[in-house]
C-alpha cells in the first residue's frame, strides 16, 4: 500500500470500537480512491412493462480497493456519509452520471435512457449550496435539467434544516425527484404533501412477498393507488421473478427495476441491453 498524505493516519485508541475504526480507515482509503480511478458507476436499467423496454437507469457507485478488492455501497457511503467525504464523492458521482448520459445521447440517440437516476444521501442535501452544484454540473456537462432525476430517502427529507429548501431548489431546476425505498421510513405520506415528488421508488420488501397473499401486497396495491391520484411515477424496486413483475404489473405498475430485467451494468452494456422478457 503506498502511504498518502495524512489522510491515511487514522488516530487509533483501544477504546475506539473496532466498527469506528473500520469506518475512518475505509474514509481515509476512500480519499485517495477518488483521485486514482478506483471508483466507477454501474447503471441498472430502469425498464417499462410489460414490454421490458429501457426507459432510464440508476447509478450506483462501485468502488475497487486495491488490497481488499471490491467493496460494496452498503458499507462505504455510511463511511463516507459520517466524514463528511459524500459532499466531494457525491459531487464526483453527479458529474460522472451526467456526462455519461450525455455520452449515451450522442451515441445512441432516441435509444438513450431517457432519464439517468443519481443517490443523494442526507449529508449532501444538508450541506447549503447543493441546489447550485447540481446547476452547475448540468451547465458543465450540458445535460438538459429533466433527464436527471435526483433520488433520496424519507429520512434524507426529512432530517430537517434546510433539506427540504435544497431539494425545492433542486426541482425548481426542472429536476425529477424521486423518493426511494418509500415506505419503509417514518409517515411516509405526509411527505408526499410537502415534498416535490415526481417518482416514488417502492421498496423492495413490498416487491419480495407480493405473489403471496401477504401485508406486503397489500401495501404495494395502495401505493400504486396513490401514484395514479397524485400523478406520481411509481417504480417497483428488486423484481426479481417473473411472477413478481407479472403481479406488479397486474397491480398497474408500468416501470420496474430489479435483477429479473437487469444488473446494474457498466455503460456499453446499457447501450446494448435488449429486453430478454416480455410480460407479453
Ligand atoms: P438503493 O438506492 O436502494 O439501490 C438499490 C440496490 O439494490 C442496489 O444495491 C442494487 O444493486 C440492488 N438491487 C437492484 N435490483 C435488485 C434485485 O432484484 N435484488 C436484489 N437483491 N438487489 C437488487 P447496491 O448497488 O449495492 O447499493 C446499495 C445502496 O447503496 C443503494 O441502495 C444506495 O442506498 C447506496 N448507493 C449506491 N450507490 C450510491 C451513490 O452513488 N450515492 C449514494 N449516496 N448512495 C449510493
Ligand atoms: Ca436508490
Ligand atoms: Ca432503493
Ligand atoms: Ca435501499
Amino acid at each position: 500500500a503506498k502511504s498518502q498524505g495524512k489522510g491515511r493516519h487514522v488516530i487509533y485508541t483501544e477504546q475506539m470500537d473496532q466498527r469506528t475504526a473500520e469506518l475512518s480507515r475505509l474514509a481515509a482509503d476512500l480519499r485517495t480512491a477518488l483521485d486514482t480511478e478506483q471508483l466507477h458507476l454501474l447503471y441498472q436499467p430502469i425498464v417499462t412493462m410489460p414490454d421490458g423496454e429501457l426507459f432510464g437507469v440508476e447509478a450506483l457507485v462501485r468502488w475497487t480497493h486495491p488490497e481488499r478488492g471490491p467493496i460494496g455501497p452498503g458499507v462505504f457511503i455510511p463511511a463516507a456519509e459520517s466524514t463528511g467525504l459524500i459532499v466531494p464523492l457525491g459531487a464526483w458521482i453527479l458529474e460522472q452520471a451526467c456526462r455519461q448520459a450525455v455520452r449515451w445521447q450522442h451515441e445512441l440517440g432516441d435509444a438513450a435512457p431517457r432519464t439517468v437516476t443519481v443517490n443523494v444521501s442526507a449529508r449532501q442535501l444538508r450541506e447549503a449550496g447543493f441546489a447550485g452544484e447540481v446547476d452547475t454540473i448540468l451547465r458543465r456537462t450540458g445535460l438538459a435539467a429533466p433527464t436527471l432525476t435526483v433520488e433520496v430517502t424519507e429520512t434524507a427529507v426529512f432530517d430537517g434544516g434546510t433539506a427540504l429548501d435544497e431539494l425545492r431548489a433542486i426541482a425548481a431546476l426542472g429536476v425529477k425527484i424521486a423518493l426511494d425505498d418509500f415506505g419503509t421510513g417514518h409517515s411516509s405520506l405526509g411527505l408526499l404533501r410537502t415534498c416535490p415528488a415526481d417518482i416514488l421508488k417502492v421498496d423492495k420488501s413490498f416487491v419480495d412477498d407480493i405473489t403471496a397473499n401477504s401485508q406486503q401486497a397489500v401495501v404495494a396495491a395502495a401505493l400504486i393507488g396513490i401514484c395514479q391520484g397524485m400523478n406520481l411515477r411509481a417504480v417497483a424496486e428488486g423484481v426479481e421473478t417473473a411472477e413478481q413483475a407479472a403481479e406488479l404489473h397486474r397491480l398497474g405498475y408500468r416501470f420496474a427495476q430489479g435483477y429479473f430485467y437487469a444488473r446494474p451494468l457498466p455503460p456499453e452494456a446499457v447501450a446494448a441491453y435488449h429486453p430478454a422478457f416480455s410480460l407479453n
